[in-house]
């Protein structure tokens, strides 16, 4: 683990790139420092192995040209956020030091999703306290930014991911054991139905409409984004609006 830009946490591997794999690919592109921390394993999976689910973590990670990405273990299915684990997640944000923290909104249907946008938020504060002691000093990001996963809520920014959308869809792609694969022989389940890439397609396109582009990923902070120039914020979404690129 290095020092970072953007620090994306999520609960199950493939969940950040899922919400938010175009947006890392456009910060990689643009020379941000990135880096993934799964807190679980993802042992509860139907299909896979925690070592495949592994293996495919780390091969997505490079399509999407992460720093790093690592993996903790506080339970599929049962995620745990005692202190223990929420001192964990303090070290990280102290080491690696990024400006924004990425989390899950923290309130979704998977209560492990719920569970981790909870720690992160907490953990986030605690992180840039400085009487609280730890072997590295304190260190507290902007914001915490929330993806959106299965729950929507109305989002507090789009981010235009056309340009990195197809890098997304390969690093989902390297989920061989989980999503759609006619080959598999493996049970069925909501994800590996050809119907879920369909619908992560088309949820790009809509945060994308929303915003005047072909792709788009939605974010929600629970204070406002500083602006400074709100006409190209909005450029590309009405005829005669100013397009950026
Ligand atoms: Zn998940």
């Amino acid at each position: 683990m290095n020092e970072v830009d953007y620090l994306f946490f999520g609960a199950h591997p493939d969940d950040v790139e899922l919400s938010a794999g175009g947006t890392i690919a456009r910060a990689v592109k643009e020379g941000l420092r990135v880096g993934m921390i799964d807190l679980t394993r993802g042992e509860m999976g139907t299909r896979g192995t925690p070592a495949i689910r592994r293996r495919e973590a780390a091969a997505a990670a490079r399509v999407l040209g992460a720093s790093f990405r690592d993996q903790l273990d506080f339970g599929d299915g049962v995620l745990r956020g005692g202190r223990e684990e929420e001192l964990k997640v303090i070290e990280i944000i102290r080491h690696t030091r990024p400006q924004l923290v990425f989390a899950p909104y923290p309130d979704d249907r998977h209560p492990d999703h719920t569970r981790t946008g909870r720690l992160v938020t907490e953990a986030w504060f605690y992180a840039g306290l400085r009487q609280l002691k730890t072997k590295l000093t304190e260190h507290r990001p902007q914001a915490v930014v929330y993806y959106l996963q299965n729950y929507m809520f109305p989002p507090s920014f789009v981010v235009d991911t056309t340009a990195a959308w197809k890098t997304k869809m390969r690093a989902i792609a390297a989920y061989k054991s989980q999503f759609h694969d006619p080959k598999s022989k493996e049970p069925q389940t909501f994800i590996s139905d050809p119907g879920f890439l369909e619908m992560i397609e088309a949820r790009g396109k809509h945060f994308g409409a929303l915003i005047g582009r072909r792709y788009g990923e939605a974010f929600v902070t629970k204070q406002p984004p500083q602006l400074t120039d709100l006409i190209g914020a909005y450029g590309g979404r009405e005829v005669g609006g100013k397009r950026k690129r």
